[in-house]
Parts: structure tokens; C-alpha cells; sequence
């Protein structure tokens, strides 16, 4: 029953709290990491030339009208092409980018979306 207390209560509820402790100091330590990407932009890039460049950390779509039509969607600090009206549509299925020097390509519109200026990409512990 949840109101027996058992004789080791008080040692278990310190572990407990170490343990919150430690996730909570994870926790800030990973939003001051977050924090670091505050001048990350989301840069458009038609036929070679920076068009327009946006914010990775405002939560919007635009809708893109240059050779053609691509959605342009920022949410959560990544952006991704949510539509488009190119006959291959494969920067719809590109996967959302957020680090700096990642780009989604529109070959048909000659359209190329870049994170800019934000940290630089994870090493996922791999030696270059
Ligand atoms: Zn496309």
C-alpha cells in the first residue's frame, strides 16, 4: 500500500532527489546549449543568389513564389519544405534541417534553403 513507509524511505527519497537533480542540470544544461543557436538563419537561395533569409527560431511558414512555389516552414528551430509545386517534390521529402550548413534542395526551382550561421553539426562522436 502507497501509505506504508518502509524503513529505508528516507534513503531512497535522496536518491530520488540526486537523480532529479542531475536530469534538471541535463536539462539546462542542454536549453543553455539551445540558446547558443540564437543567430541561426534560415537563408533562401535562388539560382545561386541569397533571396531571403529568416529567422530559425520564429515558428512560421512562407510560402516561397520564385521559379515556382515551395512552402517554407520553421518550426521548433528546423525548417522544412512542407509543399511544392516542382515536379519531383524532392525537397518535400527532404528531412527538416536545423544545423548550420544544412540545405534543402529544390533542383526544379533552383531553390536552395541553408541554415546559416548557427553552432555547427553535431558530431554524432564519428572522427573526421
Ligand atoms: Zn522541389
Amino acid at each position: 500500500m502507497a501509505t506504508e513507509i518502509p524503513k529505508n524511505h528516507k534513503k531512497r527519497n535522496d536518491a530520488i532527489l540526486i537523480a532529479a537533480l542531475l536530469l534538471a542540470a541535463g536539462i539546462l544544461f542542454l536549453a543553455t546549449g539551445a540558446a547558443k543557436k540564437d543567430g541561426a538563419q534560415v537563408c533562401v537561395y535562388v539560382d545561386g543568389a541569397r533571396a531571403a533569409s529568416y529567422s530559425l527560431f520564429e515558428n512560421r511558414e512562407i510560402p516561397l513564389a520564385y521559379d515556382g512555389h515551395n512552402t517554407l516552414k520553421i518550426e521548433a528551430g528546423a525548417a522544412s519544405v512542407t509543399d511544392a509545386d516542382c515536379p519531383d517534390r524532392l525537397c518535400v521529402k527532404q528531412r527538416a534541417i536545423s544545423k548550420q550548413g544544412e540545405t534543402i534542395v529544390c533542383l526544379p526551382h533552383r531553390l536552395i534553403v541553408k541554415i546559416e550561421g548557427g553552432d555547427a553539426p553535431d558530431v554524432d562522436g564519428v572522427v573526421r
